[in-house]
């Protein structure tokens, strides 16, 4: 479902205009350094999306690694296995560390002697947040975040907009079946006003997660049928093919019953996320606005403050 269509608007700077000028290779798909001029309009991002943050919202930056167990009971194993990356170390003991440096040094490789530790790499912002909510007993008020990490997929990709190594900020509800639709709903709504501050042409769309296998298409389809995904797409990398830069997803009780979170009246609590694709977004910026910050409307600059 189509809510908004998108106006084919210019482009003012191209993909490859926007990966020469503001980021630098790492000789890795999908993994970038960044300039300075880039991270002032993700400090500026960062402060805009703060002043949307809902009243009362407790914030919490996470690392770039979660605990394995916590993506395990998650269900993001089971879900996208195919993106998770897994912290793996030599660990101390020392034959085990002057074996495999030595086999390195003779030309071999030393990562197969490494084992997988208890960490993996986040791959969204706001996992950790339910088992710290889960443990402040029954929700009467539905409880308010807003979350942020460095994010980790493993999608090797040459484009600009698919990233290995991204950073995701999150608003997150939890509480009653209504009041996180609602939540959702809200936000959903306020796509216009946030596309429109920053300037970018927007649509919404229904989407669903690159569930695994086939067993995971259906559970996409599900997802689809039930509305419970959609996506702020703004146009990156041509004025036709937009790119998802925001998303509105819905839950239900999957949180709830996985952290064993109740409502007060005993009902497994709801979960709702609204997800900014922080990386994304700031390249949308420089692709629709162009390269050089100082040539962006005053409006623009104004609401990001650079
Ligand atoms: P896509 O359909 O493009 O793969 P997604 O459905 O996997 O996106 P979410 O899981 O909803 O995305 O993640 C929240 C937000 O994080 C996305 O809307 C997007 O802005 C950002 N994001 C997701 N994957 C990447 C990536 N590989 N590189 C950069 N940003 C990303
Ligand atoms: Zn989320
Ligand atoms: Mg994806």
């Amino acid at each position: 479902m189509t809510i908004a269509t998108p106006d084919i608007a210019r482009l003012a700077a191209s993909p490859d205009e926007v990966l020469a000028r503001l980021f630098t290779s790492m000789n890795v798909d999908g993994v970038y350094g960044r300039t300075g001029a880039y991270e002032d309009v993700v400090d500026g991002l960062g402060r805009y999306i703060g002043t949307l943050r809902p009243k009362g919202a407790e914030v919490f930056r996470f690392p770039p690694v979660v605990s394995r167990a916590l993506i395990e009971k998650s269900g993001y194993l089971k879900s996208f296995p195919h993106l998770l990356g897994c912290v793996c170390a030599l660990g101390a003991d020392p034959k085990r560390v002057t074996d495999a440096v030595a086999r390195y040094e003779a030309g071999g490789t030393w990562a197969d002697s490494a084992e997988p530790s208890e960490l993996v790499l986040a791959p969204a912002a706001c996992y950790p947040i339910y088992p710290i909510a889960a443990k402040r007993g029954a929700i009467s008020d539905t409880l308010l975040f807003d979350v942020a990490s460095d994010c980790f997929r493993r999608e090797p990709s040459k484009d600009i907009d698919r990233l290995q190594s991204f950073r995701m900020r999150e608003f997150v509800a939890i509480g009653a079946p209504v009041e996180i639709s609602v939540f959702r709903d809200q936000w959903m709504a306020r796509a216009p006003e946030i596309a429109g501050d920053l300037g970018l042409n927007h649509s919404i769309d229904a989407a669903s997660d690159p569930f695994f296998g086939r067993e995971g298409q259906m559970v996409g389809r599900f997802q689809v049928a039930n509305a419970l995904k959609f996506e702020m797409l703004i146009p990156v990398r041509s004025p036709e093919s937009a790119t998802a830069c925001m998303s509105f997803n819905c839950h239900k009780d999957h949180f709830g019953l996985t952290w064993g979170m109740n409502t007060v009246d005993g009902e497994p609590a709801h979960t709702a996320c609204v997800a900014f694709g922080v990386d994304r977004l700031a390249v949308a910026l420089f692709a629709r606005h162009g390269v050089e910050v100082g040539g962006w409307p005053k409006a623009v600059r104004g609401k990001l403050g650079v």
